[in-house]
């Protein structure tokens, strides 16, 4: 392709027209798309050249292995790319939305990413009806960290690194649950790097609902996401038909056969999913949480 002897880049922070591109050689250049539109995201590799002094331009989109969305407003919007593995953070307190998480792991499934769940602030007395809210998860095989990260931060990270390491994850988490402190606590100098962005990106001071890439390491190998201010996955792009096998409680009950093969697990007779759920191995939360997203899902997109 002749795009081949262009530099390529990572996107690491967008805003609006204006790109920061990272440099093979790890420089960071501002960097406009070529042409009125741009679907260039976070995470995205790119072929770029400078157009001045200081400044550059992006040509083309290398192919993406995975494409994440943001529920704004009313439609789904890109807002990452590449992205290995997603890290949902929850904590004793407040109380966490089993809504948003389900919404998320469906998300991370059908982008092909691992998802794992971060339980902070296990110092709290809330504890033991937090992880009661979060066996039906760890029993349909999602993994949960558990920590305090205020009373052992040391001990978060040892958990947390190994999972981390050659691998880009973004993190997800509801405010107060305390994805800043794990954010800090992993990048020390986290708040600086946003600032020198925002002054490359001349985007100012208001600009934190925008994701951020850092890097966890010196050799530039694992990458953390971080998108303040954003909790809810963009799902318009799964039809309701995908919804069920992208939850694995709902795919196993589902695999025991339905008796008709467009099932949508509601009220149709024969629905192995209906008995699951009479015979307790799928939770009441789990059922209503389908039906909230597959009524969502079953709605004319709407474009704009
Ligand atoms: P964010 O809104 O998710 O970024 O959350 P923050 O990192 O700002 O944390 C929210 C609040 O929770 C702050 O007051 C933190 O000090 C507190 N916090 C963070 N981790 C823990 C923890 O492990 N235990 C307790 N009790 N509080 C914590
Ligand atoms: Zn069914």
């Amino acid at each position: 392709a002749p795009r081949d002897h262009l530099d390529l880049g990572l996107v690491v922070r967008g805003h609006g027209r204006h790109y920061l591109v990272e440099t093979a050689e790890g420089g960071r250049i501002l960097c406009h798309p070529r042409g009125k539109k741009s679907d260039a995201v976070v995470g995205d590799r790119v072929r770029w050249q400078m157009t001045g002094s200081d400044e550059g331009v992006i040509e083309a989109l290398e192919p993406r292995r995975n494409l994440l969305y943001r529920q704004d407003e009313w439609r789904s919007k890109s807002f990452a790319a590449n992205v290995d593995q997603l890290l949902v953070l929850v904590a004793v307190e407040p109380v966490f939305s089993e809504s948003l998480l389900s919404r998320a792991l469906v998300a991370a499934a059908e982008a092909g990413i691992e998802a794992r769940i971060g339980l902070n602030k296990t110092d709290l007395p809330g504890v033991a009806a937090a992880r009661q809210r979060l066996a039906p998860y760890t029993a349909m095989g999602i993994q949960v960290f558990e920590w305090s990260l205020q009373a052992d931060p040391a001990g978060a990270l040892a958990r947390l690194a190994p999972w981390l390491q050659g691998k880009t994850t973004l993190v997800l988490g509801p405010s107060g649950t305390g994805k800043s402190t794990l954010t800090n606590l992993l990048i020390p100098d986290a708040q600086a790097q946003v600032g020198e962005i925002s002054e490359a990106l001349n985007s100012g001071r208001h600009t934190t609902t925008h994701t951020q890439w850092y890097w966890l390491d010196a050799e530039r190998q694992s990458g953390w996401l971080d998108s303040p201010g954003f909790q809810t996955f963009g799902i318009q792009h799964i039809t309701p038909t995908q919804l069920a096998g992208l939850m694995p409680d709902f795919a196993a009950a589902a695999a025991a056969g339905c008796r008709f093969a467009n099932c949508t697990h509601r009220q149709e007779p024969g629905c192995a999913v209906q008995a699951a759920l009479k015979e307790g191995r799928i939770v009441e939360s789990r059922y209503r949480i389908y039906l909230e997203l597959h009524d969502e899902l079953s709605r004319p997109p709407h474009y704009g």
